[in-house]
């Protein structure tokens, strides 16, 4: 018998925006709209108290920053982007431009068009979400995105180097540091001294989450990826020890992040739930995680595997492990999701750092209509037509005509005339 073995007991997040986040992104963008580079600076005072002569870094800045990162570290970075770039590039290689012939003489198509200018979000607010540089920047690059401004917040009082350093490896072609709403909305309206983007990328917070949403329209989003969440679906063959650690890193990401475990196996379940509250207070960050477990940590018993990849599903999790006997079942078993991780050879921590998949990820149940961002997301798919056969253009006008009359389009209707009687046999009757 199915039953839930630990509840949540906090509030779960809200698919719709908390309404006082709503009012004051609101209030920042309008403030923005009207004052510019005086309002931005106003809210960077405000929100993070770092006003310097430029939020843009100079190329002296960056290479000076860079400098100051060891070695080692850029090496790290530069594996990472590396696998990055290499899924990113074979997504595009995948992704082809066609032309098929429908009818005699007609040609319909498509081009894959990278958008012009995108805004790269670089989260650092809690902590330097530093691979969200290569996330952002290396894929629009990779898609042919001509100009990457890429942004992330202050931290300890000072541009955080290794985020900076990442931008800059990644081939960000302007690297600010300007965090939160006040970023966003600079990127997105521009300013006397920031230019505007056509699309806003990458994860943050609830208020870089609801400016995205608001700003909308004005500009492209990639996609709603606000707070992490993780689930496991396990069997019995599963080791309780790693299903703890793994949980746990991602309840580190704050203290409403969601973690769920859901298992046909009791014992598994109940071992898990204790290796949990063994290893919590030995977790550096378990003022983040110990909250985040205690209120959001869910642990479902099933009967079977069927009954946890529907549950899941429902769940519509940014990250779903699964870590049973055959993990491959879950890729056709499950449709709701941002990312699967299959089996033990891999772990969350490997798609949010360096193994090449995006880290940024539908939340709050944006899987259940969309997949993270990818090469994709940076281009726009054109159609375009031409009616070579000019016969088949008549037959084409004299359809034209009779279906855009049964919609009282007068004009669209003579357009159709016009060839059915330029091409074909067909008398113009007005
Ligand atoms: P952040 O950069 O998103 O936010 C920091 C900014 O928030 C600050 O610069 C500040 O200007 C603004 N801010 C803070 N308090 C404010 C207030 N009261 N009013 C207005 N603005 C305010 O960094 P963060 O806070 O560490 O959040 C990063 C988030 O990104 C986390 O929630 C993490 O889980 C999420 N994330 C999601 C994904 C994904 O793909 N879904 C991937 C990585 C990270």
């Amino acid at each position: 018998m199915s039953f839930v073995l630990k509840a949540a007991v906090g509030e779960p997040a809200q698919r719709a925006s908390n309404p006082a986040v709503v009012d004051t992104v609101a209030a920042v963008i309008a403030d923005v709209r009207a004052n510019g580079d005086d309002a931005v600076r106003k809210y960077s005072e405000k929100f993070d108290g770092w006003s310097p002569e430029s939020f843009r870094l100079s190329e002296d800045q960056v290479a000076e920053i860079v400098k100051s990162v060891p070695e080692t570290v850029l090496d790290d970075l530069r594996f990472a982007q590396r696998q990055i770039r290499n899924f990113a590039q074979a997504q595009r290689d995948s992704i082809q431009d066609i032309e098929v012939e429908t009818l005699p003489g007609v040609f319909l198509g498509h081009r894959n068009v990278p958008i012009d200018a995108a805004a790269a979000y670089v989260p650092g607010g809690r902590y330097p979400l530093t691979a969200s540089a290569h996330m952002t920047v290396l894929t629009a690059k990779v898609a042919g995105v001509e100009r990457v401004a890429a942004t992330t917040p202050p931290n300890a009082g000072e541009a955080p180097p290794i985020s900076v350093a990442a931008m800059h490896l990644a081939g960000a072609d302007e690297i600010f540091v300007l965090g939160g709403v006040q970023a966003i909305a600079a990127l997105a309206l521009g300013t006397d001294t920031i230019d505007p983007v056509s699309i806003l990328t990458g994860p943050g917070n609830a208020f870089v989450a609801e400016a995205k949403r608001q700003l909308f329209g004005e500009v492209g989003i990639d996609l709603f990826a606000g707070p992490t969440e993780t689930l496991i679906v396990a069997d019995d063959h599963a080791d309780p020890f790693t299903i703890a650690v793994d949980l746990l890193s991602q309840a580190e990401h704050g203290p409403d992040s969601p973690c769920v475990l859901i298992t046909t196996s009791e014992a598994v379940g109940r071992a898990t739930l204790d290796h949990i509250e063994a290893l919590l207070p030995g977790l550096v960050t378990n003022a983040i995680a110990g909250p985040a477990w205690r209120d959001h940590g869910q642990v479902h018993i099933v009967d079977t595997l069927a009954e946890a990849y529907t549950l899941a599903d429902k769940f519509a999790s940014e990250h779903v492990q699964i870590l049973t006997e055959d993990p491959r079942q879950a890729l056709t078993s499950m449709r709701n999701y941002g990312a699967l991780f299959l089996g033990e050879g891999t772990c969350v921590p490997y798609g949010d750092k360096l193994i090449g998949t995006n880290h940024v990820l539908p939340t709050l149940g944006a899987a259940n209509y969309t997949g993270g961002l990818w090469v994709g997301k940076f281009l726009k798919t054109l159609t375009y037509q031409e009616v070579r056969n000019l016969d088949t253009s008549a037959q084409l006008g004299e359809i034209c005509g009779r279906v855009s009359r049964l919609e009282k389009f007068e004009g669209h209707a003579r357009s159709g005339d016009l060839r059915a009687a330029k091409f074909g046999n067909a008398p113009l009757a007005w």
